[in-house]
């Protein structure tokens, strides 16, 4: 197994975030984790990669256990994050914001720019354009271009597609399965949980800091508690 989360709890202050949350992915997989607001998948996320201690519970990746490992040596094991509402640079240009991506690096990075100008087309286009001045949908293409330089084995991204128009959506979902297609484990939160599921191999449901649910993510999406729960659906 690449990742395995291990009853989990994490606090902010007195509030339980997370209450043993476990889940597991292996390599080549898309797994997805849904869930309603505030049910603890950011911060599932932010744990996996180091920004929020937990109180208990463990994490392992690559059957090393890193719960204490800090954030920034997890990138270096391959452990990317595109986190949520973008947090790209704004006063640096795309091809800096890209660049900072592989700063631990010591490999030449060359060959992972040139795919993810391949990956985002728009990003090659711009690469001297200031992120901040990046339309929402360009700068989310940012965050993931720039988290694919660390040269992840895994990688998690919080809610790619918030914010942008319907056609953009299904370019990024499209964008995540060739990602993965070529060899990169992704671990998906997502509010558009249709279509996160029609992407991923499996998925956990969390609610209020549990997960209550696992299965392969065709099941979930005929699962009618899962449709009328988040699906919006029949
Ligand atoms: P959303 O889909 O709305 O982003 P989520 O499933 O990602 O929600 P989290 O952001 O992980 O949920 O939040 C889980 C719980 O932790 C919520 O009750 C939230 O209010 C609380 N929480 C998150 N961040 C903080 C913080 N910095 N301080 C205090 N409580 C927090």
């Amino acid at each position: 197994m690449l990742l395995e989360v291990q009853g989990i709890n994490v606090h902010y202050g007195k509030i339980a975030a997370l209450k043993g949350v476990s889940l597991e992915v292996d390599e080549g997989e898309i797994v997805t984790l849904i869930g309603a607001n505030g049910a603890g998948k950011t911060t599932t996320l932010k744990t996996i990669s180091g920004l929020r201690p937990l109180t208990s519970g463990a994490i392992r990746f690559k059957g090393q256990d890193i719960s204490k490992v800090p954030g920034h040596k997890r990138v270096i094991l391959g452990i990317g994050q595109s986190p949520e509402g973008r947090g790209i640079f704004p006063g640096m240009t795309v091809l800096e914001n890209l660049m900072m991506g592989a700063y631990a690096r010591k490999d030449d990075v060359s060959k992972q720019l040139e795919e993810v100008f391949e990956l985002f087309p728009r990003l090659a286009e711009r690469k001297s354009q200031f992120g901040g001045t990046m339309s929402g949908g360009e700068q989310q293409m940012l965050t993931i271009g720039r988290a694919l330089m660390t040269n992840p084995s895994v990688l998690l991204l919080d809610e790619p597609s918030m914010g942008l128009a319907p056609l953009l959506i299904q370019q990024i979902f499209e964008i995540i399965q060739t990602i993965n297609a070529r060899g990169t484990t992704v671990l998906l939160v997502e509010q558009n949980a249709q279509q996160a599921l029609s992407i991923a191999h499996r998925a956990y449901v969390l609610e209020t800091g549990m997960v209550v649910k696992s299965a392969p993510a065709q099941e979930l999406l005929h699962d009618p508690a899962v449709r009328a729960a988040y699906l919006g659906g029949d």
